[in-house]
């Protein structure tokens, strides 16, 4: 009776698979399962780990900035509101 061991790597994720899942993962678009394969390979990854790092950086001061615009358009929108409350 000879019980084959599961093959480790046909379940892990490739350096290029991490690079093209990067920004599905770190918005969250990622099925939970695919996620802890994605985990899992930052975690023996070091360098996908830093890339990761990197771009979760770099879509934040993104999304800061985007926030910005938003908040600037919210607050037009805004003034102009109550610049129609003031008028009525
Ligand atoms: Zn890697």
């Amino acid at each position: 009776m000879t019980s084959q061991p599961p093959a480790p790597t046909s379940d892990d994720l490739t350096c290029q698979e991490i690079v093209e899942a990067v920004t599905d993962y770190l918005e969250g678009a990622l099925a939970p399962d695919d996620a802890a394969r994605f985990v899992r390979h930052l975690a023996m990854c070091p360098p996908c780990h830093g890339y990761v790092e990197q771009i979760r950086l770099t879509i934040r001061m993104a999304g800061c900035l985007h926030a910005e615009q938003l908040a600037a358009a919210e607050r037009e929108r805004l003034v102009a509101l109550f610049r129609g409350w003031r008028c009525a």
